[in-house]
């Protein structure tokens, strides 16, 4: 296992759509598990294949709290095929928008269908953090992220915020600093 580098907005690999697969063969397997490898050392609950620069279809998660403990989900081509009426406000992150959190609403609960870390069809019906979650790292496949669900100032904002902290970043390796602190695992989605 390996872990990858992570992309940060703006980043025009981010905004694409990415692809189904074909099957879950050794080559999906393997990003799989690199991709979860990632989300653990981030620390994140949630990361999605274009998030490591693979337009692919493919997500992983595991969220471990009290109220919700998943243990690791692998999911190539997931699907939404039936969501609730009902909407619920998280405040989410990214590991792909590094310290930013806004309220984004969605439905509380998704029904989702998936091919599993095996290749078999899988169906899920998922609630609370856990419905968040997986919403936005579907979104991630299709090239949306949280910031797309916010108003266009905020969004413009937090943008711009994070060119001035990649710059910042850039100096501050070029001079042998120490990275900043992870943030918050829950709300890197
Ligand atoms: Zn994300």
């Amino acid at each position: 296992m390996a872990i990858l580098p992570i992309l940060t907005a703006p980043d025009p690999r981010l905004k694409k759509k990415s692809l189904p697969v074909e099957t879950v063969d050794a080559g999906v397997r393997q990003l799989m598990d690199d991709m979860l490898e990632t989300m653990y050392a981030a620390p994140g609950i949630g990361l999605a294949a274009p998030q490591v620069g693979v337009l692919k279809r493919v997500i992983v998660l595991d969220i471990d709290r009290e109220d919700v403990k998943t243990g690791p989900l692998f999911m190539a081509n997931p699907e939404i095929v039936e969501a609730s009426d009902d909407d619920v406000i998280y405040e989410e992150g990214c590991l792909s928008v590094p310290e930013h959190y806004s309220d984004v609403a969605r439905p509380a609960e998704v029904r989702v269908r998936y091919l599993d870390h095996e290749g078999n069809s899988q169906e899920m019906t998922c609630e609370g953090l856990l419905a968040t979650c997986v919403q936005h790292e579907i979104d991630h496949l299709d090239g949306i992220l949280f910031i797309d669900h916010i108003s266009s100032l905020k969004r413009n904002m937090i943008l711009r915020k994070l060119l001035k902290a990649r710059k910042e970043k850039e100096r501050d390796e070029a001079e042998g600093k120490a990275p900043a602190k992870a943030q918050d695992p829950e709300h890197a989605l």
